[in-house]
């Protein structure tokens, strides 16, 4: 089991970030940006800034992708604090807090497929909203294979995102009851990330802006669960010519350790900060020391998404 940094003192840490990479693929641009992100608003404040591995769903994985991720962040410079977490060494935590909820009737099991869904519900903000078919229970001869957490009758949730402004989300009109395990027996996303985040007294969360409407169903678990809450910061998503998210599917390059100087200034830039052209020329530690002194995160562009290709402008004049 990988343990963690002891989160149990009795006095909360000020600022404890992390970057939360899943190993389906190698780091490219795009996440480039999250994690220097969420490194450079840890080490501004003089906060902690962790490393978690989510390895929770092994058809989607890329063998070795994991040590990748390590060399080639190590490689560019990012030094976390304590051990590596490995999310799927975790399954114990996420079955306990799953047993909670179930054992208030906060979460229950559901006997519906993907079609039946498809067939008897409206879109919302990320697949369909589900109808509540299995909230009273699943009908006579039917299994329940996922469990769901309840959000009827929940007030909409707003938090105020230190990137993108005030954000508010019905979850009941624009999500529906989701997923906590999956019908293939895998702990979901969402139940995951927030078992970890409080497990590990996370206090700032950075990460790209594809995940800022999951934020509320975060938050409503962590209510449900009486965790502490966050603070958000949602980064812009770097895009391609067709307004595709880069990633192993849009066949992102990854990143290349040699060119780690170049590309972390453009990454800077991309982030609002104005790095001085000669920085280039300089060691890793120095263009790090140097971004750590001049971030404000109120620079970052408060759009969800940014094109690569500007980057690459950027870096080639
Ligand atoms: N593992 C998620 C991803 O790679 C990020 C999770 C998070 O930062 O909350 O997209």
């Amino acid at each position: 089991m990988v343990i963690s940094k002891d989160t149990s003192s009795i006095i909360p840490p000020r600022y404890r970030g992390r970057f939360a990479p899943s190993p389906t693929g190698l780091l490219h641009a795009g996440s480039l940006l999250a994690a220097t992100a969420s490194y450079l608003d840890a080490r501004a404040q003089s906060g902690e800034w962790l490393l978690r591995i989510e390895d929770l769903d092994p058809p989607r994985e890329m063998p070795g992708a994991t040590d990748g991720i390590l060399r080639t962040l190590a490689a560019f410079g990012f030094e976390w604090d304590g051990e590596v977490v490995l999310q799927s060494r975790r399954h114990a935590l996420y079955a306990a807090a799953l047993a909670d909820l179930q054992a208030r009737h906060l979460a229950y099991g559901c006997a519906c497929t993907r079609k039946e869904i498809a067939d008897t519900s409206r879109p919302g903000v990320d697949g369909p909203v589900y109808p509540g078919t299995c909230r009273d229970g699943v009908a006579v001869g039917r299994i329940a294979r996922a469990i769901r957490v309840r959000v009827e009758g929940v007030e909409t949730i707003q938090y105020l995102d230190a990137i993108q402004g005030m954000q508010s989300q019905n979850l009941a009109d624009q999500v529906g009851d989701f997923v906590l395990r999956r019908a293939d027996g895998f702990y979901a996303y969402q139940l995951a990330v927030v078992v970890d985040d409080a497990e590990q007294g996370i206090t700032h969360v950075v990460r790209g802006a594809d995940l800022i409407d999951s934020t509320p169903r975060q938050i409503h678990l962590q209510r449900c669960l009486s965790y502490p809450s966050l603070q958000y910061a949602h980064v812009p998503v770097l895009v391609n010519a067709n307004g595709e998210k880069l990633s192993k599917q849009t066949l992102a390059p990854a990143l290349d350790p040699a060119d780690a100087g170049r590309q972390l200034w453009a990454a800077m830039q991309a982030l609002g900060l104005s790095p001085p052209p000669a920085l280039l020329n300089e060691k890793l530690a120095d263009i790090w020391q140097w971004a750590i002194q001049n971030w404000q995160i109120d620079r970052v562009p408060s759009s969800r998404v940014l094109r690569a290709e500007q980057l690459d402008h950027r870096l080639s004049h």
